[in-house]
């Protein structure tokens, strides 16, 4: 009761300072509709957990995909409500400018679209409902490079006084709300897969036999084709690890974190071996299997991170390659979910690496030897038993 109180005061003190800014939601959207989002923002959300999802089985029957669509029609509305309001109320001005709007009015298009759709009740209900669904995943897959832009101009404007590094409250909040991102899409991703033919081991997203070091060979072989196409040369990247070992896991999640952390080590070996006589040492990718985690190592010689610089790492924008965002027009943006396909450039990598990890409970971390190379840890809970955290 307390914390809903807490809530509550604290969305009214955000709607009067949004107000301020005169970039109101009522500006733009009816009454009813701007009353009906910050009811449903003063609702918890609920999370589910990487078994909970398992449980569906590979083969979902018809009841439990009306639960699920159920569930999704609940709960979808509130997890968007809470980001629009965070949205309208953002420091510095950052909810005026118009990427931002522009992202805001998504959420709250799908936010109207749930509230309109009517109970779902039948098999012919959760049909249309999985379209709507369908519908909605499309229109989100551009959030993070037109947040990005929002966050770019930020960038260039405060640029002659601080940072947008140096500015916690901005990190803090992209932090809680891709990973909200990465669990509604996970959500609705789950359900439109659980539609789909059922694959071999595969329950919707999730493969229940997923190799990690065969995932890793993807990624490096992505990643080199990269840096082969932008730096004329790619680092070899060996892989320690059985690859018969399996684990229960979201093979796309973890693609996308070891693309990023082998990225970041190609760069790193190439650029310090690039006048160098000698072969650059190989990037070494082990993965371990412990009885709570799987923890994949990635280690390059590539001269390492000063530690002053670790903890800008982790905010978003931080980036010592040039970014594309600074000369990339609407059209570019809207090409991929996470921006063109770069060896470096947005400081997206590994912030959002992170999130993933910590979505089902693992983690990242980074130890740098200044003048030597850099090892990224990412672990990975086994057990699944972890609840999604939820910003
Ligand atoms: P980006 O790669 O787009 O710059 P990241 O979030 O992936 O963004 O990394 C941020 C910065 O951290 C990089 O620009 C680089 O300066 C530094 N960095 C990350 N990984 C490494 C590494 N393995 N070796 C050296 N520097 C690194
Ligand atoms: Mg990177």
């Amino acid at each position: 009761m307390a914390s809903v109180l807490a809530q509550s005061s604290r969305l009214a003190a955000q709607t009067l300072k949004a107000a301020n800014q005169g970039v109101r939601l009522i500006d733009h959207f009816s009454r009813e509709v701007v009353d009906d989002i910050f009811a449903c923002a003063l609702k918890k959300q609920t999370g589910v957990s990487l078994k909970y999802m398992l449980d569906f089985g590979s083969k979902p029957i018809e009841r439990q995909l009306i639960l699920s669509a159920q569930f999704l029609h609940n709960e979808l509305p509130v997890r968007l409500s809470h980001r629009v309001a965070e949205l309208e109320n953002l420091p510095y001005g950052l909810s005026a400018k118009p990427h931002v709007l522009k992202v805001r009015d998504w959420y709250v298009e799908s936010f109207r679209e749930l509230r309109s759709f009517p109970k779902v009740k039948d098999a012919s209900d959760e049909l249309h409902f999985t379209r709507l669904l369908q519908h909605i995943y499309r229109r989100h897959t551009n959030v993070v490079p037109v947040m990005a832009m929002g966050v770019a101009e930020l960038k260039r404007e405060l640029s002659r006084s601080i940072g947008v590094e140096d500015l916690p409250d901005i990190h803090q909040f992209l932090d809680g709300f891709y990973m909200s991102r990465i669990g509604i899409r996970m959500l609705i991703g789950q359900h439109i897969a659980l539609h789909e033919p059922p694959r071999e081991n595969h329950i919707g997203l999730i493969d229940t036999k997923c190799s990690p070091a065969g995932v890793c060979q993807d990624a490096i072989d992505d990643a080199r084709s990269i840096c082969l196409r932008e730096k004329g040369g790619a680092p070899e990247v060996t892989v320690y690890g059985d690859p018969s070992f399996t684990f229960p896991y979201v093979p796309s999640h973890l693609h996308h974190m070891v693309f990023e952390l082998v990225k970041n080590s190609l760069r790193a070996v190439h650029d310090r071996f690039e006048d160098s006589d000698n072969e650059p040492p190989p990037i070494r990718l082990v993965v371990a299997e412990g009885e709570e985690d799987i923890t994949i190592k990635v280690s390059d010689e590539g001269g390492g991170i000063p530690r002053s610089g670790l903890p800008k790492m982790w905010t978003y924008l931080y980036t010592t390659a040039k970014s594309p965002l600074d000369d990339m027009d609407r059209s570019q943006a809207t090409e991929g979910s996470d921006g063109p396909s770069v060896l470096a450039g947005y400081g997206y990598g590994l912030p959002i690496s992170r999130l993933y990890a910590r979505y089902f409970g693992g983690d990242l971390s980074i130890i740098s030897m200044e003048g030597y190379g850099t090892d990224a840890y990412l672990h990975l809970n086994r057990l699944g038993n972890v609840q999604e955290p939820l910003p």
